[in-house]
């Protein structure tokens, strides 16, 4: 089992299996899922944090009071993001039990669960507008694909409202090296083009690339300011870039 505290870097500020997990992360985006998966066996550190792995398979099997006493139980999550998740998922399970016609059901669980949870009353109109707004286009007809689909949609939507490390942000990796490439790019004295840029070697454009000579164009651009609605104007002077 890899140490929690382990450290990667010259300076020390990054935990090794957060960076293995951002990694693995990667991996399956962008297609390598074999490699991914072997990361994932040979370093003990899955993409997928247990409680997401726990909450996908009681949601794929439709296991709803397992899947409401998971979300209840999971430490760290503010009372806001906790109602969020659990209105997301008894929506679906709303939905499926009117769907079935199970009526006293769909009752049921709401009785049971909206109150005990402090679900609000504006988003209690919210689900039963949403339900109302389902039944109107035809509940009963839903397929077992579509189900299966809404069930990964509603996945999806958990993992936009559960925080890290519970699930990670989208693309996290890709995110990171783009900041440091931003940051890079901004702090370029000389900056004169993006092809230059490379993840090989940290950017800099050379002062020789850098436009020298002006042309004499002047773009006036007017400006409205809005405190005093006066006219102001703008001077930009245009580059003429040497080749
Ligand atoms: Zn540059």
């Amino acid at each position: 089992m890899e140490n929690m505290e382990t450290r990667v870097g010259p300076k020390g500020l990054i935990k090794k299996h957060e960076l293995v997990r951002i990694i693995i992360q990667c991996l399956y985006s962008i297609g390598y899922s074999k490699s991914a998966a072997c990361l994932e066996s040979e370093s003990c550190i899955t993409c997928k944090s247990p409680e997401l792995e726990s909450l996908e398979s009681q949601i794929l099997k439709a296991n709803w009071d397992d899947c409401i006493r998971n979300l209840d139980k999971i430490n760290g999550l503010t009372d806001e993001t906790r109602a969020s998740a659990l209105f997301l998922v008894l929506k679906q399970c709303l939905l499926e039990c009117l769907d079935s016609g199970d009526i006293s059901l769909a009752l049921n669980i709401l009785q049971k669960h909206l109150s005990a949870l402090k679900i609000g009353k504006e988003k209690v109109h919210k689900l039963s507008y949403e339900l109302l707004s389902l039944k109107g286009q035809g509940l009963g007809f839903i397929d077992y694909d579509a189900v299966h689909e809404l069930r990964k949609r509603l996945l999806s939507d958990l993992k936009k409202v559960l925080p890290p490390p519970i699930t990670l942000p989208e693309g996290r990796l890709e995110h990171l090296v783009e900041m440091a490439v931003c940051a890079q790019v901004d702090g370029c004295i000389y900056h004169s083009s993006s092809d230059m840029i490379s993840l090989y070697r940290d950017h800099h454009c050379d002062r020789g690339h850098f436009p020298t000579e002006t042309i004499q164009v002047e773009l006036w651009i007017s400006l409205t300011f809005a405190a005093k609605h006066s006219l102001g104007m703008l001077k930009i002077q245009i580059w003429k870039l040497i080749i």
